[in-house]
């Protein structure tokens, strides 16, 4: 099963992606993530990715395509796998339709979780996230049982940088105007499905498993 998720920044991609990847046994794969640990290891990847970031617009196509379609031809892969932050452009829908067509395969299921703008800055005020495993919580919707310490890991959480007030102001407007189209591109691919993000975490995984049989 290969499902891609899609929604604005904080809409809650990462913690469904995280649950299905559990429940499915399949990778989830964060290009966020990927390039976050670049940024700690300090690879030229990372330096490269990081100004970007940090003025929160998008890590230019030709840095993502590569390390995406390499992470992709990984033997944990072949079983299926989710990508969650990617493609977030049409010129990466494209790159991905294209290597998976070599490969005589699609993506089955494109999940838009939705929620309306307004959310989304409560949502990512209070982010935190684990720099350790990936883990992400909320100090409300979702703390984690010590308080600033990773359930999972034992790790010190943080608040991510471009998760500050301006910062998601300015990735709302790139989610608008560069990833949002991919809705429509993958409504026209016949696998595009969307759910109410709204609703509890619990609710959102719910419909999304009722969805993935
Ligand atoms: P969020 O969880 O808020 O959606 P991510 O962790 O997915 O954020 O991404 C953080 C940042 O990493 C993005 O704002 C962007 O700069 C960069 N990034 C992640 N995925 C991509 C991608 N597919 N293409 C370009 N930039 C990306
Ligand atoms: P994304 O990967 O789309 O950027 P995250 O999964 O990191 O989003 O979620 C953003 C924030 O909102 C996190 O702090 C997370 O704990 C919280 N969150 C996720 N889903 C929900 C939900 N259904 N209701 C309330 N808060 C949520
Ligand atoms: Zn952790």
């Amino acid at each position: 099963m290969k499902i891609i998720m899609l929604g604005a920044p904080g809409a809650g991609k990462g913690t469904q992606a995280r649950m299905i990847s559990e429940k499915y046994g399949i990778p989830q794969i964060s290009t966020g993530d990927i390039f976050r640990a670049n940024i700690r290891n300090e690879t030229e990847l990372g330096k490269k990715a990081k100004s970007y970031m940090d003025q929160g617009l998008l890590v230019p196509d030709e840095l993502t395509l590569d390390l995406v379609v390499d992470r992709l031809a990984q033997d944990d892969c072949a079983g299926g796998y989710i990508l969650d932050g990617f493609p977030r452009t049409i010129p990466q829908a494209e790159a991905l339709t294209g290597a998976l067509k070599e490969q005589n395969t699609k993506i089955d299921f494109a999940i838009d979780v939705e929620v309306p703008d307004d959310n989304i800055v409560q949502r990512m005020s209070g982010r935190r996230a684990c720099p350790k495993c990936g883990a992400t919580y909320h100090i409300r919707y979702n703390p984690p049982q010590q308080d600033g310490i990773c359930d999972g890991c034992g790790a010190e959480l943080i608040q991510r940088e471009d998760d500050k007030a301006e910062t998601v102001q300015k990735r709302l407007t790139v989610y608008h105007s560069q990833t949002q189209p991919l809705i429509e591109y993958y409504k026209e691919q016949g696998c595009m499905h969307s759910v109410d993000g709204t609703r509890t975490m619990e609710e959102v995984f719910g419909d999304i498993c009722a969805l993935l049989g």
